[in-house]
Formats: structure tokens, sequence, C-alpha cells
């Protein structure tokens, strides 16, 4: 049974949280229980992928059953990914790179994002109910979210994204999705823009009522989701595996986990895994200039209120790390009254400062780090020369987090570095101002080669190219519940 952060009163099970997303009093879902009952690592060291995931969901997952776990683990990570072991374990220098990057969109998204439509579409099946994803971008997470809703039996998908503010492979990306239930639309303005609309629309009576007499629920596919969250905790499970596999390490032996963090999922991801059993001795939190979570973890006050930096890595770029809310549940002996006054206090004033036992807790567990992104490139260039391997920016934050740390670390690799080749060509000492270019370029480079699905993309056929200005959003979103049903 799920409940909320900020209430032991506003209870769901875990088909209810997949498909409401965020709890009704604006809290997270959480399970109260999680960590009474561990998971067999023995047994871990055993299976493959889709065992542990499937293993690893029915633990979390009370309402779901065996079969429909397993065939949603299946379905997502069946031929969908461009390595057998799903997320590899690649020795680099003194540590060893977690590649979260072999998905359909060649993004660390994809791990989660192709597991949770199929779990929303079981949730689904029997009830009568459709859902309607949308979803606003700033490029990266649509076509995730996109790929991973494709053709999935009771959904659908709206997409929009700022016009030509996305770069070139991401507007290419989007702008070719295949699928008899997803709508790609490009709006004029930024992304705050589009963000705002969406947010406008689910509350929308007149949308929400034409939804309702057709079955369909409007909702967001957003990290918050424990659909997101629970297929996470899988790979930080398989990279121990791989380590013992290896020889690194002997079974039952701590690890030290480094990860390029942004709204706080991944590395809780891995908080939950340790409760869970997973022997970790720390989780290197790794921030680049929006050092918000540096600073929390250093003195125990969130404070949103600062510039905000665009960088090189920008899926970091966030100053409210809403999964946050989660461990400071966990962190402060599950207090949902504290949990609820900080966040009033975030909402209202942009701050708050936990207890100091809250902090403790915490800092036990948790190391900050932040690189800027000169730092960023420095390690891009260094990790280069020195092992032939190439770091993209966000996957660089967390090696110079484990460089930083100095000792041998499993650093979680978030992105491929060909979905940002004209940065790293930069941080190479080589320019390049036209992106497919740059990609070509850098595949001269790097060993690794580039993912088909973006090595195919120049070539691939455009789907999607309408424009609409924001009021006209509501209605591609209509046309869209008319084609579901
Ligand atoms: C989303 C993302 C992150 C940050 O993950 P969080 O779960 O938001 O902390 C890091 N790197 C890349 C490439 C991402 O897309």
């Amino acid at each position: 049974m799920y409940q909320s952060t900020r209430n032991p009163e506003c209870k769901a099970s875990a088909k209810q949280a997949v498909l409401q997303g965020i709890a009704p009093d604006g809290g997270l879902f959480v399970d109260s229980t999680l960590g009474k009952e561990k998971i067999d690592l023995d047994r871990i060291l055993k299976q493959n992928y889709l065992e542990n995931a499937a293993m690893i969901l029915e633990s979390l997952l009370d309402d779901y059953l065996r079969e429909e776990i397993e065939e949603a683990v299946k379905n997502a990570y069946s031929g969908t990914f461009a390595s057998e072991d799903i997320t590899p374990l690649v020795k680099v220098g003194d540590h060893s790179v977690l590649e979260l990057f072999h998905g359909p969109t060649s993004a660390f998204k994809d791990v989660a994002l192709t597991l949770l439509p199929q779990l929303m579409s079981k949730a689904l099946a029997g009830t009568g109910e459709k859902v309607l994803i949308l979803t606003a971008t700033s490029g990266d997470t649509g076509k995730a979210a996109l790929s991973g809703f494709q053709d999935v039996e009771n959904t659908g998908i709206c997409v929009f994204y700022p016009h030509g503010k996305v770069s070139a492979i991401q507007q290419k990306q989007m702008a070719s999705q295949k699928g008899n239930n997803v709508s790609v639309t490009a709006i004029e303005g930024n992304f705050d823009d589009a963000q705002s609309e969406v947010k406008r629309l689910f509350l929308d009576e007149d949308l929400n009522k034409k939804a309702a007499e057709k079955g369909i629920r409007l909702s967001s596919a957003n990290s918050i989701n424990i659909g997101r969250l629970v297929p996470q905790i899988v790979y930080y499970f398989e990279a121990y595996k791989d380590l013992v596999k290896q020889g690194a390490i002997q079974p039952g032996q701590k690890v030290v986990y480094s990860v390029p963090t942004g709204n706080f999922g991944d590395v809780l991801a891995g908080y939950y895994a340790s409760l869970l059993g997973l022997p970790v001795e720390k989780f290197l939190v790794a921030s680049n200039a929006n050092n918000v979570l540096y600073d929390f973890l250093s003195s125990g006050t969130y404070d949103r209120n600062r510039e905000f930096v665009s960088t090189i890595s920008p899926s970091m770029d966030i100053l409210i790390s809403s999964n946050l809310e989660r461990l400071l549940y966990y962190m402060s002996g599950k207090d949902e009254a504290k949990i609820a006054g900080w966040m009033k206090d975030l909402a209202e004033k942009g701050s708050y400062q936990v207890d100091e036992k809250t902090l403790e807790n915490i800092q036990e567990l948790f190391v900050p780090f932040w690189s800027d992104d000169d730092k960023t490139r420095q390690t891009i260039d260094e990790v280069f020369r020195e092992t032939g391997y190439v770091l993209d920016p966000h996957s660089a934050v967390a090696y110079r987090a484990a460089m930083e740390y100095g000792k041998p670390a499993v650093v979680l690799s978030t992105a491929s570095p060909y979905k940002f080749s004209q940065d790293v060509l930069e941080a190479l000492d080589e320019t390049e101002s036209d992106e497919w270019k740059a990609l070509k370029k850098l595949s001269g480079i790097n060993p690794q080669q580039v993912p088909v699905n973006l090595a195919e993309l120049e070539e691939a056929e455009i789907l999607h190219s309408r424009v609409v200005n924001r009021p006209e959003m509501a209605e591609v979103v209509e046309e869209m519940m008319e084609k579901m049903g």
C-alpha cells in the first residue's frame, strides 16, 4: 500500500498510484514499509536483468499480479535495448561506468519510460478506462516518453515542445516518431509556455468533461510517478552483480555509487535499493552549477532562491528536486507533518530548513559534489586522454565526483556522448557548428559506435510538422481523444 509523504490517511494501491502520479494532497506516494522485506542478493547474482526486474518490481507493487509484472517487463526490455545486459558496466580508469543509455532513444530516461506505460496499461486493463498523457518537453524526455507509449494498449500521448528551441537532433527524433496513439506538436513560445499550458489543460473543466465522457483520464508521465522510480532500482542491483562477476568485489562488500543528479529520482532509486538490502557505502550526489543540492546536503537548508544557470548538462538544470521529498520522508523517521511543513515553506518562501537529526541521517549516506562547465569539460578531456573513453557532460559531472571522492565507484552514465556531440567535441578541443556533422566527427574519435537510432535519424521520414499557438493546444488534445475512441 502507498500513502502520501504528507498525510498517512491519503492512501493508494500501487496501481492507483501509477495512474494518479501525484497524491491528491500534492505529496508523493511512498510505501511506509519499504525495506522490511529484503531482496535476496544471492538470487540477484544468478538471474538476468529481466528476472531481477520482475523480482524487484513484484516486491514493491502490491496489487500487480506476478504475470502482469513479468509481461510488462518483457514488453519493456525484450529487443528494445542495444545491449543484452540492458545496462552494461564498463571499467573506465579507477571507476566503473554504468551505461544507462542503450535504450530505444539513447536516453537514460528510456529505462523507466519503457516500463511505465506497460504498468499503466496493466493497471487499466479491465477498467474500461484509458489514459492520455500530456507532456511538455524541453527536448529529451519527450522522445523517450513517445517511444515508451507508442502503440501501448489503452494509452495515448500528446507531446508539446517549443518551436525552434530544441536541438536539431531532438526535433528530428520527435518529428519522426511512429505510432497510432502519438501526437507531436511544436508551439510558438518557450518551454515555460508549453509547460504552463499543459498544467492549465489538466485543470480545464471543459477538456476534462469531454475526456470523462470518453472514459479517458488525463495524466502525466513525470518522474515523481512510482512507475518511473521503481524500474530504476533494478540497475543498482545489476551493477552490483556485474562487479561481483568481474571479481572487483566480494558478495556483501559495500559499494560507492556516483549519480548525476537533477530531480533526485535516479539517486533516490539507489537509496530504495539500499533499503532493500543492496550493500552501499555512499551515494555521491553530483550536481552541475545549479548546486542547490550541494548546499542542502552541506547545510540542511534547501534554498531555491538563486539564479538558474543554463549548463552543458541541461537535464540537471533544476532548482527544485521533487523526489527529494521522498528521501526526507524516510530520513525524518516518516514524519508526515514535518514534510508537509517543509513543503509549505518551499512553496511559500522558496526555502526550508530540516532538523539536525534528519540532516545527520542524510549525511551518513549521501555526499554532495558539484562541477561547473569548465570542470566538466576538463573531466571529459582528461578521461578521454587517459582511458580513451568518451563521457557525455552529465556523466562527466558524476565521474568528477568519483575522482574527488577518491575511491573506486560505480559512475552512473545517463547519456550517450553522441546526444551532446558539439559540447563533447568542444571539451576535446574540436569544434563543429552543424549538429549532424558533429555527430559524424565525434564518431571518428570515439571508439564506441553511434547508436543505431541516432545513426539512422538524419534520413528518417518526418511524420509530425505541426506548429500551433498556445490556445490551440486544447484542440490538439481533443483530436487525440477522438482518435482514442
Ligand atoms: C534526467 C536526467 C538526469 C537527472 O536524473 P534525475 O532523476 O532527475 O536526478 C541526469 N542526466 C540525464 C541525461 C537525464 O536525462
